[in-house]
């Protein structure tokens, strides 16, 4: 079975936009791969979080994942900072980086530009960081969007430069994986088109009902159509694609057919979609309070994950070591 990465931020709630763009995705993977899901709080060290933010983001996206369905039987669901072969692997990686190509990756630019008070080194290395995630599991797909294209790329590099440096044919070179022909992209209900956490129109997966309900009804409308079959704008096919997400195909029909027939009352349709949405969070939302009040459990979750990619990892770094002709670590 072929070993899938994937990464995730541990950073803001998930929502909407996450589910059906990615989590979903992972929940059909997990079955078909041998994956490894990590919480990266390495990472999100660039940005100097404060320690009991750290801990508290892990718990949270942690009881969010496995309350979406992510199972620790089937995948391997672990934190960044657990598996200490990681940074061993990041240093070797890192004495065949070079500062040219480093300072070239886009996602590097941007963050000169967005805290040019805080261009740390770990922001220049982050593609060696995420090259030794992926390299340590030896993995072959790595699930990412478009703007993690050059990071892939880089990866890919590191891995020919060792295996070229060293005369042996040990990393295997990483895919980007996509997810499906056509991404499924949710919209944000405020006309800006993408649901985001930082677009500020998010509808979370812990959002109670009364929240749901607000942020629908607030949804941007226009005065309907007047011709019948008409073009729907921008907002008003968010709403559509929205509903063709969450809800049943006879509730789309129906709504779809009211404004063909220049009859719609937008206020129906969100009353309907706010229901239909938070039919689809109240069993999530439920599982999110189990799983964050069963601390005995996460901790079981998170120990069992780090023992079984430590143990995948220590093979990698071990070989690692002996290539470069390190002594390996005795057992
Ligand atoms: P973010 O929370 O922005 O870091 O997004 C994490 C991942 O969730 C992205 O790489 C996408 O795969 C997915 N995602 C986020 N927002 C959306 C959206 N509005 N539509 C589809 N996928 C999304």
């Amino acid at each position: 079975m072929e070993t899938v990465l994937s990464g995730i931020r541990p950073t803001g709630n998930l929502h909407l936009g996450n589910y059906f763009g990615a989590v979903k995705s992972f929940l059909k993977m997990q079955y078909e791969y041998n994956c490894y899901f990590f919480i990266a709080d390495w990472h999100s060290l660039t940005t100097h979080p404060h320690p009991e933010n750290i801990r508290k983001s892990v718990k949270t996206i942690l009881s969010e994942y496995l309350a979406c369905g992510l199972d620790p039987e089937k995948a391997t669901i672990y934190t960044q900072s657990d598996v200490p072969e990681v940074l061993e692997l990041y240093l070797y990686l890192n004495m065949n980086a070079y500062l040219g190509e480093l300072e070239r990756v886009t996602t590097f630019k941007d963050k000169v530009r967005l805290q040019p008070n805080n261009v740390n080194a770990g922001l220049l290395t982050y593609p060696s960081l995420m090259a030794a995630d992926i390299l340590v599991h030896r993995a072959l797909k790595v699930p990412v969007g478009k703007d993690q294209e050059q990071n892939m790329e880089m990866a890919r590099k590191y891995a020919r430069r060792f295996n070229t440096i060293y005369g042996v044919e040990f990393f295997p070179e990483p895919a980007s994986f996509h997810f499906s022909e056509k991404a499924v992209k949710v919209p944000g209900l405020d006309g800006s088109g993408k649901m985001g956490k930082s677009e500020g129109n998010a509808i979370y997966l812990r959002d109670d009902e009364q929240t749901i309900k607000k942020k629908v009804m607030k949804a941007v409308t226009d005065s309907g159509p007047t011709v019948p079959n008409s073009e729907k704008p921008e907002v008003i096919q968010n709403l559509f694609t929205m509903m063709e997400i969450v809800s049943s195909k006879e509730t789309y029909d129906y709504f779809n057919e009211k404004y063909n027939s220049c009859e719609i009352r937008y206020g129906d349709m969100k009353k309907q979609l706010a229901a239909d949405i938070n039919a689809f969070c109240a069993p999530v939302r439920e599982r999110i309070t189990e799983f964050e009040s069963d601390n005995a459990y996460l901790d079981k979750v998170a120990k069992e994950g780090a023992e079984k990619s430590r143990a995948n990892a220590f093979k990698t770094i071990n070989e690692v070591r002996e290539i470069i002709g390190f002594k390996p670590y005795a057992k």
